[in-house]
C-alpha cells in the first residue's frame, strides 16, 4: 500500500513545531554563538525554557525509543520533523537530537555499561553536556584503514597516543568517543576499537580548533586534537576489541540520514527566498520570475528538491520497516551522495538569483554553499558512498556467460518469433534481420 499523507494528528504536532521554530528558535541564529556552548551563559539562559516547552509537548529527544525516554516516532516522522528543524542551527538543540550527540549517545545506548549510562548518556541525553566524535586524523580521513592514532594496554588502563582532526564540538564536550588502533596486525577491518575519552583527562591536548569558510581563526569548533599518553580505564572500551567499525556503523547509519533531513530543510528555505526575490525584483521591464532562463532554475531547484526528499523519507520508511541500517546501507549512502549535489544547486542558484546582495555577508546563501561543500564530506566523502551504492547493487546482479548480452535485439527477436512466429503472415525472413 503507497500512502503521501501524513496523518492529521502528527500534521498538528509539525505545524506546532513549525511556528516555534519560525518564532522561538530561528532568531537565536542571529544572536548567539555556538549552540554547543553550555558554558556560554546567554545560551543556557535562553534554550532551556524552550526546552522546556519541546519536553512538554512530548517533542524532545524524538530520534530515542520510549526506555531512553523519547517518544519513540520512528523515521519518518522524525524526517517530517527534521526537515522543520534543519532551517535553524539552534532548533536541533532545543529538540534534543543534535549530531553528534545522537550518534555518540546511541553508540552508548548499544555498547555502554550501566555505569557509562549513568555518567554520560544520561546527562547528554539531558543536554546537560555534550559531546564529540574524534576519528579522522590529520593524515588520512576517507580510509580509516590508514589511521595511526594508537591504544596499548597497560595493566587496568588503555594509553591513547596520536592526533585527531575535526573532532566537532571537542572544545565544548565533556567526553569524545575515540576510534584509535589496538591491534595494528589484524585484518584492516578488526584493527580499531572504540573509546569514551573524558576530555578533562590529563593528555588530551587541542592544538587548535579549525573553522570552516569565513570563520575567523580560533573560532572554528573542529578540533585538531593530539592525545599524548592519555589513559582511560580499561572498560571504557566501547563495543570489544577490535570492533572499531562495526561500532561506527551505529551512529553513521542513523547520523547520516538525520544530515540529509535536515538539509532538506536548508534546501527549502533557500527556494523559498529564491521564489519570493524573483517576484519582487524587476528588470528590463518586467519580473525576474517571467523570464524563462530563471524559471528554468526554480522549476530545477523544485524537481531536485522533491526527488530528494521523496527520496530522503522512502530511505527513512524503510529503516523503519527492516529496523536494520545495515539493510538500507544502499539507500542511505545514495543521499548522502546526493545530498551535496541538490543543497549546493539550490543554494548556489538562490544566491545568483539574488545578484550581488546573494553573494554578499547579508544573505546566507554562501554559508549554505559552504555547507553544502561540508555535506560531501562529513560522515565520508560523496564518491565513497558512490562507491558503496554501486557495489550494493551489483551484488543483485548476475554476469552473462553468452557472447553477445542479454537482451541482444536479435536473440529477443528469434525468441519473439519462436513464441508468435506461427500466427503472423508477414514474411518475417524477408524483413531481413535473421
Ligand atoms: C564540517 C565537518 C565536520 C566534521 N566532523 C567530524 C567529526 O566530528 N569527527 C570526525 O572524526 N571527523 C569529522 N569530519 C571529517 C570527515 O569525516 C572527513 O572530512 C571525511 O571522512 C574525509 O576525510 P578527509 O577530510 O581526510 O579527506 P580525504 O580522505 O583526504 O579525501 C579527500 C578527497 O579524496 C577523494 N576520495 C577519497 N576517497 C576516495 C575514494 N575511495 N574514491 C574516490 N575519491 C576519493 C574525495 O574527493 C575526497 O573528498 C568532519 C568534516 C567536516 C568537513
Amino acid at each position: 500500500m503507497w500512502d503521501f499523507e501524513t496523518d492529521p494528528e502528527f500534521q498538528r504536532e509539525l505545524d506546532w513545531i513549525d511556528a516555534f521554530v519560525r518564532e522561538a528558535v530561528e532568531p537565536l541564529d542571529h544572536l548567539l554563538d555556538s549552540p554547543y556552548d553550555l558554558e556560554d551563559a546567554d545560551v543556557v539562559r535562553v534554550i532551556r525554557p524552550l526546552q522546556a516547552q519541546v519536553r512538554k509537548r512530548k517533542l524532545w529527544a524524538c530520534h530515542l525509543g520510549p526506555d531512553l525516554g523519547g517518544p519513540g516516532y520512528g523515521q519518518v516522522k522524525l524526517g517530517l520533523m527534521n526537515e522543520i528543524l534543519g532551517r535553524s542551527r539552534f532548533a536541533p538543540l532545543v529538540f534534543g537530537c543534535q549530531a553528534p550527540d545522537s550518534g555518540n549517545g546511541e553508540i552508548l545506548a548499544h555498547y555502554g555499561t550501566e555505569e557509562h549510562k549513568e555518567k554520560y548518556l544520561k546527562p547528554l541525553l539531558e543536554n546537560e553536556i555534550v559531546s564529540a566524535f574524534s576519528m579522522t586524523e590529520p593524515h588520512a580521513g576517507a580510509d580509516p584503514k590508514m589511521f595511526k592514532c594508537k591504544a596499548e594496554r597497560d595493566g587496568d588502563e588503555w594509553v591513547i597516543n596520536g592526533e585527531k582532526w575535526f573532532s566537532s564540538n571537542a572544545r565544548y564536550a565533556t567526553f569524545l568517543i575515540a576510534m584509535v588502533v589496538t591491534h595494528p596486525d589484524a585484518p584492516p577491518y578488526n584493527r580499531l576499537s572504540m573509546f569514551i575519552v573524558p576530555k578533562d583527562a590529563p593528555g588530551v591536548n587541542i592544538l587548535r580548533n579549525v573553522g570552516v569558510g569565513s570563520e575567523k581563526r580560533g573560532h572554528g569548533s573542529h578540533g585538531y586534537i593530539r592525545y599524548e599518553n592519555v589513559r582511560v580505564p580499561a572498560e571504557n572500551l566501547l563495543g570489544g576489541e577490535g570492533q572499531g567499525f562495526a561500532v561506527a556503523q551505529t551512529r553513521l547509519g542513523g547520523g547520516r540520514i538525520h544530515h540529509a533531513m535536515r538539509t532538506v530543510g536548508q534546501i527549502k528555505k533557500a527556494f523559498d527566498m529564491m521564489c519570493e526575490r524573483v517576484l519582487s525584483r524587476e528588470t528590463q521591464g518586467e519580473l525576474l520570475a517571467h523570464k524563462q532562463m530563471v524559471q528554468e532554475k526554480i522549476a530545477d531547484t523544485w524537481m531536485e528538491l522533491e526527488q530528494f526528499r521523496l527520496f530522503v523519507l522512502q530511505t527513512a520508511w524503510k529503516i523503519d520497516k527492516y529496523g536494520d541500517y545495515l539493510k538500507v546501507r544502499k539507500d542511505i549512502s545514495a543521499i548522502k551522495a546526493l545530498m551535496p549535489t541538490v543543497y549546493y544547486n539550490a543554494a548556489s542558484r538562490a544566491a545568483h538569483l539574488h545578484g550581488s546582495l546573494g553573494v554578499s555577508n547579508e544573505m546566507p546563501f554562501v554559508n549554505q554553499v559552504i555547507g553544502s561543500l561540508v555535506m560531501g564530506l562529513a560522515d565520508g566523502p560523496t564518491e565513497v558512498h558512490k562507491v558503496t551504492v554501486a557495489r550494493q547493487l551489483l551484488r543483485e546482479y548476475q554476469a552473462h556467460d553468452g557472447l553477445f548480452p542479454r537482451g541482444h535485439l536479435l536473440a529477443e527477436r528469434e525468441r519473439a518469433i519462436k513464441k508468435y512466429g506461427h500466427l503472423i503472415e508477414r514474411d518475417l525472413e524477408a524483413e531481413g534481420w535473421n
